[in-house]
């Protein structure tokens, strides 16, 4: 390929159908947090919803971080905390936490589903000499890899445990998708990312990568756009290592 050398994937709800599971452990939790306040504070309860509640603030970021942007569009104040709180202290830690054992309850229980058309991309890419890695916020992304058999295709792995440990900035910033592609030996004009969450795209975006491609799978193809991706497509089929091409080739006109 003559205006590429690497892809970085987003991995919730772009390779794998985990974002119906985030997206369900979210709710369960600041529902539950939501009625606590309630009962106790007298605070009306309004329920956390996906369209108004986690697409906007939740969905892509890194975990208290989403805590604290939800909580911040509904004025409620409370301590950040540490990452070693208990889960459901109420803490931005504390919360965060108990999604995620929320999280990892469904994830055992019913496992993680992959999109077979994100798979067949990974394959054509690789045959075509291009370099793929995995940029997520998400710290559960390596036992979501190996419980979908999917860790040996990505060469590289920049995720909410090695963005911790390497002090990287979350998404919408571009730290992880640029890790990631410099970890390929490659350089971000040179490649593109693909996204599903509107702080992904932007983290695209503030990356400097060459194509920003957005995967709308809940119709909400105007979010990605206005927010930084370069094309949107609802779904994989019909897009491979040449039609990429093709895209960079418009692009550039
Ligand atoms: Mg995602």
């Amino acid at each position: 390929m003559k205006n590429y050398d690497a892809v970085i994937f987003d991995l919730d709800g772009v390779i794998t159908k985990t974002a119906l599971v985030h997206a369900a452990s979210w709710k369960q939790m600041f529902d539950e947090y939501l009625k606590l306040r309630e009962q106790r504070d007298k605070e009306l309860f309004k329920e956390f919803t996906h369209e108004k509640d986690y697409l906007p603030f939740v969905d892509g970021k890194p975990r208290y971080k989403g805590v604290e942007s939800f909580l911040e569009s509904r004025g409620i104040n409370i301590p950040f905390g540490d990452p070693t709180d208990v889960p459901g202290e109420e803490t931005a830690c504390g919360l965060g936490n108990k999604k995620n054992v929320k999280f990892k309850s469904i994830l055992e229980e019913k496992g993680a589903e992959v999109f077979d058309p994100a798979v067949a991309l990974m394959k054509d890419l690789k045959a075509n000499g291009i370099h793929i890695g995995v940029a997520s916020s998400s710290k559960n992304c390596q036992l979501i890899l190996q419980k979908t058999g999917l860790e040996d295709l990505f060469e590289t792995r920049v995720d909410g445990v090695v963005s911790a440990e390497m002090g990287l900035k979350g998404k919408p910033e571009g730290d992880i998708f640029v890790t990631a592609c410099e970890n390929v030996g490659c350089t971000p004009d040179r490649a593109v990312v693909v996204e599903d969450a509107v702080s992904g795209v932007q983290a695209g975006k503030n990356g400097g990568f060459a194509l920003v491609l957005g995967v709308a799978r809940e119709g909400n193809d105007d979010d990605l756009k206005n927010n930084g991706a370069d094309i949107v497509v609802n779904h994989f089929e019909g897009v491979n290592a040449q039609k990429i091409e093709e895209w960079l080739e418009e692009i550039k006109k």
